[in-house]
């Protein structure tokens, strides 16, 4: 008897849609051929999965992959990787590499360019500066327009200040119907109240949260969802959790106004005490242990659209100056491979479901994205799939993470389950923390929608 199918995973808690139920994910050519009791069916490869929970692979909406132009930080290849073995297959890279990702051709280029190296799927953000450039971007496949309202370090050039030029790219992606996610902020305002902490003497790790739950990102978010508003379209904010805890009641207070906006979150996974001990290593996602608490209920509520990891490597050398002066570094850190991890120690510590967690690390983001073959273990979507297996641990170890930085503010971390495998489109890619794949298999996701 020929085998009817590539791979059938049996027994396994399958979590999709809102739903846990044990079940066997039938794989044929990448994609789930059947979900169910399949006592029949046979299959190349039978994967048992009787202890295990089979989610869809995380559909990671903001990382920075660092290529081109930035790759002593990180590349494809090695983000990807990292990726794969934290449950994660697909990664939306932003576009603050260099070049900048602002025009078509920089995006083709970069897309071609990265084309062999992809251990999971990645989606390219396109850069919104140029309004001119913008169709041609959401043509060439951008998965959705970034705008930084705000020049942080390594974004500089892609750095869009004036309401004029926000409001014509809102009006592309209203035109196109395209997803816009904005870093918002005021520029003017964030460089006065930096000056005035730096006065105060301030150069410590919460001086850095109070700039960033400060009146600048208050008042750019407030720019943000009023010039949506005006134009009548439905707009994402990026990383609000950076911003604090007034920035979510200012998303409540649009919603309630009749506003559409979407919200990403990173994981509040780094409270009060890593702040202290790790200061500069744990910008931008820590927040002190009070907020923790408030963005895992907004988080379990499902009132956050989306986990995001914003992995954002950045070496040792280039954070070392902060560890004395935090104006002195960029903040960001890599979270690509730990961010699954600690969300599903979460499942298992009771902060929240394992339901939510497949809705806000898979379903939602990839709905936002237009990725219709992601974020669901159902017949006809791609066969990405995370098994995660409860009664496993695992010890975060710095030395062993896959990111090319080598260092990460989880390490020494032990938590509850753990990443059993990643299979992307049916093939497996990672097992128990490593590559097992002979060579990369992504793809370039483009949008279609
Ligand atoms: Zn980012």
């Amino acid at each position: 008897v020929q085998p009817r199918h590539d791979l059938v995973i049996r027994h396994a808690t399958v979590v999709s849609d809102g739903v846990a139920a044990t079940a066997d994910i039938a794989v044929a050519n990448g994609r789930i051929a059947n979900v169910g009791t399949l006592t029949g069916e046979a299959a190349a490869t039978e994967v048992d999965a009787s202890d295990l929970v089979a989610i869809p692979g995380v559909v990671e909406m903001h990382a920075h992959l660092r290529e081109p132009g930035l790759t002593h930080k990180e590349d494809v290849a090695t983000g990807t990787r990292a990726a794969a073995c934290g449950g994660v297959t697909t990664v939306c890279d932003m576009p603050n590499t260099l070049p900048p990702v602002a025009t078509e051709r920089a995006f083709r280029e970069k897309a071609e360019a990265i084309g062999g190296s992809c251990w999971v799927d990645v989606g390219l953000w396109a850069g919104g500066t140029k309004p001119d450039e913008l169709r041609g971007m959401r043509r060439a496949g951008a998965i959705g327009v970034k705008v930084y309202m705000v020049s942080g370090p390594g974004f500089e050039p892609l750095y869009t200040g004036d309401i004029p030029t926000l409001e014509s790219v809102l009006a592309v992606a209203k035109e196109t119907h395209w997803l816009v996610a904005a870093h918002v902020g005021d520029d003017n305002l964030a460089a006065a109240e930096r000056q005035g902490l730096i006065a105060a003497g301030r150069n410590d790790a919460r001086a850095f949260l109070a700039l960033q739950h400060g009146d600048a990102s208050l008042t750019g978010l407030r720019r943000y969802l009023d010039t949506a508003r005006r134009v009548d379209v439905p707009v994402h904010v990026a990383h609000l959790s950076i911003f604090g805890v007034e920035a979510l009641e200012t998303v409540r207070r649009a919603r309630a106004a009749g506003a559409t906006v979407t919200t990403e979150a990173c994981i509040p996974a780094l409270g009060s005490r890593d702040l202290d001990r790790l200061g500069i290593y744990a910008l931008a996602s820590a927040m002190e242990d009070r907020d923790v608490e408030i963005w895992w209920r907004a988080i379990a509520d499902g009132e956050i659209d989306a986990i995001a990891t914003d992995h954002a490597p950045h070496t040792r050398a280039e954070k070392a100056p902060g560890e004395r002066d935090i104006w002195a570094a960029p903040p960001g850190h890599p979270a690509l491979q730990t961010t699954l991890p600690l969300a599903y120690d979460a499942v298992l510590t009771g902060r929240w479901s394992i339901e939510s967690l497949v809705d806000a690390m898979a379903s939602r983001p990839a709905r936002l994205l237009g990725l219709h073959s992601k974020g669901r273990i159902a017949v006809g979507a791609d066969a990405d799939i995370a098994l995660l297996d409860p009664n496993g641990s695992w010890t975060v170890d710095q030395a062993e993470l896959e990111s090319k930085v080598g260092w990460s503010p989880f390490d020494g971390r032990t938590l509850r389950g753990r990443v059993h495998s990643t299979y992307l489109r049916g093939r497996l890619v990672a097992r128990a923390g490593e590559i097992v794949a002979e060579h990369p298999t992504g793809y370039v996701l483009a949008r279609r929608d």
